[in-house]
């Protein structure tokens, strides 16, 4: 079996042999362990002089480089995500445009290209990853690296006019066209992806998802990232830690708890949701002191303005509700601007009555498939989810909400706090049949297959669709 070479923008840190427990680390980990191979990328450090350094543990070999302060200001903190990000997420509005950032992106692409090549065998596939890295293929093909390239775009992929927005973006997708399988989280940006290379570059679509433009052959396809359930679901009854969070309510039951977790970006809808959980105690005094709302929200990107700006709003909001309705028993908002360990998260959310997932636009959002993987099948919680989070293609058993709709959000989280045990428990066992079905060894493995079949068709074709 050939063997795999990972490329993300970041390298999971190793720890003994086990990668951080994360999602995308915890699929690329055993898929690169089947085969053997090579994970390379940003070692996520700044240096005056970065240089490559190769560990191998067992049949991989860890290769990761610095960037100077200048790359990482103009690639990692600039162009992906202060230009990518946001317009990705259909933020143009907070997105801006710098000449110098791009060139950065592009220069980086270029150099990380470079140090790869020497580590390259003829016969590896290449699995690329995210938006980091979208001219990464194109910068390979012109060192002359001919091996299978492909790319999995973790984000969403927007409407044709937004993404215009991105000056040079004629020249940006034209380097993604460089790769020979394409991934998307959903068939909604698969779509949107056929629409700009139809629209903007008079691109050719033809069967099985096949495209041609820019004068290159490739596969564009979506593969829903998915979790692992049933490990979750053990992770979670496992747990023996603090579970309730706060007190009882008035009949002396526990408190109903309401959790939200996501890193602290723009996209994941916080203000709103803080605002629709203000409206649900505004309309339904019922529920005050029989229920808490608990938002872990981690810090991210801190360096980046806009995200301080949210912090310090999302401070203000919960300050704002807690001083309107808490007691000396009672805090209706728990705000925990820190990160929590994966076993502690699933804990949680196996004794929260609801899960509230409402980013204004999210990729796929693994939050939402966790919550219900970790519940108790003889009394489930109930998934409130927002229709821009890719999951909601997925778990349309959820109690699907519109994040800018604030009342709506409040009417949802009412219903779903007085959502009887049968209504509950047929809604999570659709859910888990999906996440079972659609899990993250078939995300990984499904992409792996058609990179390797596509490698395979080209060699008995004697294809050289490369060729610039
Ligand atoms: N997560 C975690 N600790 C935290 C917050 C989040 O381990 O304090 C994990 C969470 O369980 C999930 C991932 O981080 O697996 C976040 O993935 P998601 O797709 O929801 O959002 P992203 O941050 O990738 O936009």
């Amino acid at each position: 079996m050939s063997r795999l070479v990972v490329v993300s923008n970041r390298v999971a840190p190793i720890k003994e042999g086990k990668v951080a427990a994360g999602g995308l680390a915890v699929g690329v980990y055993d898929a690169l362990r089947e085969s053997g191979g090579i994970w390379f990328g940003w070692n996520g450090e700044t240096s005056s002089n970065p240089m490559l350094v190769c560990e191998t543990q067992g049949n991989i070999t860890y290769a990761t480089i610095g960037l100077t302060k200048r790359d990482y200001d103009n690639y990692y903190r600039g162009f992906s995500n202060a230009t990518l990000w946001p317009t990705f997420h259909y933020r143009v509005d907070l997105s801006r445009y710098l000449r110098k950032e791009y060139e950065g992106y592009r220069r980086v692409n270029a150099m990380l290209a470079e140090q790869l090549k020497p580590l390259l065998q003829p016969d590896d596939i290449i699995w690329v990853h995210d938006y980091h890295l979208i001219p990464f293929a194109d910068e390979l093909r012109q060192l002359g690296v001919r091996n299978r390239i492909g790319f999995f775009l973790h984000i969403p992929f927007p409407a044709p006019e937004t993404l215009t927005s991105i000056p040079p973006h004629n020249e940006l997708f034209r380097t993604l066209c460089a790769y020979d399988l394409l991934g998307f989280q959903t068939e909604v940006d698969r779509q949107a992806f056929e629409d700009y290379i139809t629209r903007e570059v008079r691109g050719v679509v033809s069967k099985n998802n096949t495209m041609t433009a820019y004068g290159h052959t490739f596969k564009a396809a979506a593969y829903p990232i998915g979790i692992m359930p049933d490990e979750i679901q053990e992770l979670a009854a496992s747990y023996k830690g603090r579970r309730h969070i706060s007190g009882r309510g008035r009949e002396g039951e526990p408190r109903k708890t309401i959790i939200s977790v996501d890193r602290l970006d723009y996209s994941k809808g916080l203000v709103e949701r803080f605002e629709a959980y203000e409206q649900l105690l505004d309309n339904y005094p019922e529920h005050h002191r029989e229920v808490e709302f608990v938002q872990i929200a981690p810090t991210s990107r801190s360096d980046v303005k806009t995200y301080q700006r949210i912090r310090q709003q999302l401070e203000t909001q919960a300050g704002h509700i807690n001083g309107r309705y808490a007691d000396l028993d009672w805090m209706p908002v728990h705000y925990l601007n820190k990160s929590h360990d994966r076993k502690i998260l699933m804990g949680l959310f196996r004794t929260a009555s609801i899960g509230l997932v409402t980013p204004l636009r999210d990729g796929m959002n693994l939050v939402a498939k966790e919550y219900v993987a970790s519940q108790d099948p003889q009394n489930p919680g109930v998934l409130v989810l927002s229709r821009f989070a890719g999951a909601a293609r997925e778990l349309t058993s959820a109690l699907i909400v519109n994040p800018y709709d604030r009342m709506g959000m409040a009417e949802a989280l009412d219903r779903a706090l007085r959502m009887p045990l049968a209504e509950r428990k047929d809604r999570w066992e659709n859910m888990m049949r999906v996440l079972r079905k659609q899990n993250l060894a078939t995300w990984r493995d499904d992409f792996v297959r058609d990179l390797r079949g596509s490698a395979q068709r080209a060699a008995a074709k004697g294809w050289a669709v490369h060729a610039l």
